[in-house]
């Protein structure tokens, strides 16, 4: 009797678009199935945010995800296997292509954020009703969530208490390895659409870009090894990696990892390897902590549920944020969006993110601090503001960060905002950053690109919007009144919305 073919099982990708240390694909495999990739380019993604009237993903993200994919797909042909990809929502797109396949099961990676878990959802929801077993694997982050030396609802509040816990009891587990080969897919495996065809143009590409992000798993790879190894620029990362300008101050790994072309673990391990053959000193420590930054927001996504979209944050502060509604506001945020504050250092940041996608966390770190502290602007206006330029747009990044910032995440030590005018001299002290991305302020000396208003005879920039200091205490006072009016124990983990339902739309503002 001839052999019946194997059992289709799915393998559902996301933000795991890599072959190496992927469990959900080396599980799959192990069970001798026929393993089917899939990835769902889902409309919701590209939708306009009412409020900004940009795309919820932007051009550069775009374009870095279409790279992924046919680099995904050409690793997979190459053995023996492919990469299926469908436009279309997944809770639709995984049941017609389980049915169509006669699939018996589906293995993912676990999102931990409210509209990725409502999709989740409703995919493993809608896959139950036609006898489809979904296993879902914990995933994205250097320390494997099973090894944590506590109960997530436990995550220390302070990330210095995370680290040092995860430092001294968790020993990180290595990369998996990729495949040597992959099963052949029993059905079409669809052309990858364009931009053009999910409502968006490929972006200019600005001569001032000093790197060029190129998605997928070998260009993550190749970035990997350039950095760390070619270039050696591990053994002082600590040392620049506040950098401005320069690309190779700091990893640029951000992209590669949000889209998991690159695995944390793949990382680590060669951080070990260069430890071992290299130097092991401050610096190459110090990109294992950047990255247990990330894990820590991604657990705390995890505990603050919608919390994570909302104005007050994991505190529930009630603090009043100028909203859409409120006089001025619209003015004020078209010139941070379109980088004409009259602050340099905020101005240069805005316009480097807009002409590549990428701005350093220096820069975002002020940025944000002048928007939500200075301005007293709802900080979830420039979290989505952000989740459509970033290039390494990462659900759990981003918007930790920003309420970071905004004095309502963990860890909030008071109204503390940052002085651009002293980190544009403390980062920037030849105004190199700033007179590249600021070309009226180019001819300048640094004192002067650094307060160009001071100039004379005067420039073509903008004056200050605000007076720094006055409207910072403005800000501090109305949020010396929120603190005083706060609940103290907030609800943890409410349920997810459905999906499709989208976090911090402008009613929510
Ligand atoms: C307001 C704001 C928004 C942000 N939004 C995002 C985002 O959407 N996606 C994102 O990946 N990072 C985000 N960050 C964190 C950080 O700015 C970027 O990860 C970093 O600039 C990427 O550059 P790099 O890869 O060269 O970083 P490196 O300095 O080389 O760091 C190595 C890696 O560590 C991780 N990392 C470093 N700092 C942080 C941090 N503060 N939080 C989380 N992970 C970190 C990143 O994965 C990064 O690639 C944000 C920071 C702020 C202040």
């Amino acid at each position: 009797m001839p052999a019946s073919p194997p059992t289709p099982i799915l393998l559902w990708l996301r933000n795991d678009l890599r072959l190496h240390d992927h469990e959900p694909l080396l599980a799959a495999l192990a069970t001798h199935a026929s393993v089917i990739p899939v990835y769902c380019v889902d409309p919701r993604h590209f939708v306009a945010d009412d409020a900004l009237a940009v795309p919820k993903t932007g051009p550069f993200r775009a374009r870095f995800l279409l790279e992924s994919l046919a680099d995904l797909r050409a690793s997979c042909r190459a053995l023996g296997g492919d990469l299926v990809v469908r436009v279309g929502e997944p809770e639709v797109v995984l049941p017609a292509l389980a049915r169509e396949l006669g699939a018996t099961a589906m293995h993912f990676h676990a999102e931990v954020t409210s509209e990725e878990l409502a999709v989740e959802q409703a995919v493993t929801r809608a896959l139950a009703t036609i006898g489809v077993r979904c296993r879902a694997y914990a995933g994205h982050t250097l320390v494997h969530r099973d090894d944590l030396p506590f109960d997530v609802r436990e995550l220390p509040e302070v990330f210095t208490r995370f680290r040092n816990r995860v430092e001294r009891d968790v020993p990180i587990r290595e990369a998996l390895p990729a495949p040597a080969t992959l099963p052949s897919v029993p059905c079409d495996a669809g052309a990858l659409p364009t931009l053009a065809a999910l409502g968006l143009q490929d972006p200019e590409p600005d001569p001032r870009t000093r790197f060029t992000f190129v998605g997928g798993e070998r260009a993550g790879l190749e970035r990997l090894s350039a950095w760390m190894w070619r270039e050696d620029r591990l053994r002082t990362y600590k040392q620049t990696r506040n950098g401005l300008l320069s690309p190779n101050d700091s990893s640029r790994f951000s992209a590669w990892l949000a889209f998991g072309c690159l695995s944390p673990r793949r990382i680590h391990d060669e951080v070990r390897r260069y430890e071992r053959t290299r130097v092991r000193n401050e610096d190459t420590h110090w990109l294992v902590v950047e990255l247990l930054w990330r894990d820590y927001f991604r657990f705390v996504a995890e505990t603050a549920g919608p919390r994570l979209f909302a104005a007050g944050g994991v505190q529930g502060l009630r603090f009043p944020w100028r909203t859409l509604r409120d006089r001025g506001v619209r003015e004020e945020l078209a010139r941070w969006t379109s980088g004409t504050t009259g602050f340099p250092l905020v101005d240069a940041a805005m316009r480097e993110l807009t002409a590549t996608g990428f701005m350093s966390n220096r820069a975002r770190q002020n940025v944000a601090s002048f928007l939500a502290r200075v301005l007293g602007i709802d900080w979830r206006l420039g979290a989505a503001w952000f989740e459509s330029w970033l290039l390494d747009y990462d659900v759990s990044s981003n918007w930790g960060n920003w309420m970071y910032v905004a004095g309502v995440g963990n860890d909030a030590r008071g109204f503390r905002f940052f002085n651009v005018y002293k980190q544009a001299q403390d980062y920037d002290p030849d105004a190199a950053f700033i007179r590249h991305w600021l070309p009226a302020l180019a001819a300048l000396p640094p004192h002067l690109a650094h307060r160009p208003e001071q100039a004379s005879p005067r420039v073509d920039h903008p004056a200050p919007m605000v007076d720094m200091f006055r409207a910072a205490r403005e800000s501090e006072q109305r949020y010396l009144r929120a603190v005083g009016a706060s609940p103290t124990d907030a609800p943890r983990s409410p349920a997810p919305p459905a999906p499709g339902s989208r976090r911090g739309g402008s009613s929510r503002r």
